[in-house]
């Protein structure tokens, strides 16, 4: 006498299908950590100052006609070197030496949003004064791409330390509709502000 045995079918489970993550998912986590080495205890500015690089991107790349995909290289070397100019500037101890930059981030003065809207000049109006400087001359010298100004006045209130002590300097591009801009310091207590 013969038992048959019944064949055993094993059910093949499918494995669940996981989205490998796209390549730029490592650049964001590198620089999130980047940013919060800055500001220790800052987590959620530091995560939003991210967040605000990327979306700030995406718009750019639109700008360049460079596609909007986490895994085309163009796009992630547009991230990078967007959030490295950021880093850069935030970091006081990098070569930039930009010690203006992160005070007024961690003061709020300067929102995520607009941080990563600031021109190079607008992140370091110092570092920039000697460029400024060349372009003033270059205005003089019958040059019209720029005009741009600077001296010491009393126009400017220090909203800070109340006083009317300020430096500052003017510039504006001819091109652009955007109005001029004055980066302005206070002589008394060195605040810093734009108007
Ligand atoms: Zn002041």
């Amino acid at each position: 006498m013969s038992i048959k045995l019944k064949p055993i079918i094993v059910k093949k489970i499918p494995e669940p299908y996981v989205e490998p993550d796209a390549l730029i998912v490592n650049r964001r986590k590198f620089i999130k950590n980047k940013l919060l080495n800055l500001m220790p205890g800052f987590e959620e500015l530091a995560n939003d100052i991210e967040k605000n690089i990327y979306e700030s991107v995406k718009l750019m790349a639109d700008k360049y006609l460079i596609h909007v995909d986490d895994n085309n290289d163009n796009f992630i070397n547009l991230y990078v070197e967007k959030a490295k100019s950021i880093v850069l500037n935030l970091d006081p101890t990098s070569y930039v030496n930009n010690t203006y930059l992160l005070p007024m981030v961690l003061q709020g003065n300067i929102t995520p949003e607009t941080l990563v809207s600031l021109k190079p000049v607008d992140m370091f109006p110092e570092r920039w004064q000697s460029h400024t400087d060349k372009l003033n001359k270059e205005a003089k010298l019958g040059s019209t791409h720029y005009s741009a100004g600077q001296g010491t006045s009393d126009l400017f209130f220090c909203g800070k330390c109340k006083n009317r002590k300020t430096t500052y300097y003017q510039l504006q591009t001819r091109s652009a509709d955007e109005p001029l801009t004055s980066f302005i310091s206070c002589s008394v207590c060195g605040n810093h502000w734009k108007e």
